[in-house]
């Protein structure tokens, strides 16, 4: 299983980041032996917070709904760190329960990509394409 992103994309990722807060969004594409990633949607984080991120219910949905209507699917969830290594936080773990879809983390030198897998975090492979 690897994680399949686009470099474009990729750099619309480092673009949008932030120095006073975490930048949080969404990984579209098409899930199939990999996770392909078509698109890359920013949500608001609304916690404004440099250690954590949290994103409406509302927005979640509105652009879950929007994907539907382009046929893409969630295939990974994205968010930077400011002042740590881009590895799972406590919360992200949390996260990652509920959305079991690889995780992308960014500290704007490096990106990582974990997925929960029977329970464990793991990393998943990148491919920068
Ligand atoms: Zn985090």
């Amino acid at each position: 299983m690897r994680l399949i992103l686009p470099r474009p994309l990729a750099s619309k990722i480092i673009g949008g980041l932030r120095e006073d807060e975490e930048v949080c969004g969404f990984l579209l594409g098409l899930e199939g032996e990999d996770f392909r990633v078509l698109d890359v949607v920013f949500a608001r984080n609304e916690l404004h917070s440099p250690t954590s991120f949290r994103i409406n219910p509302r927005e979640v949905l509105e652009i879950m709904e929007r994907a539907e209507g382009r046929g893409l699917q969630l295939v990974g969830i994205f968010h930077s760190h400011l002042h740590c290594p881009p590895i799972p936080s406590p919360d992200d773990l949390r996260g990652m329960e509920l959305w079991n879809v690889p995780w992308l983390i960014t500290d704007g030198r490096e990106m990582r990509a974990w997925i929960l897998k029977d329970g464990k975090v793991v990393e998943a492979e990148l491919s920068l394409e």
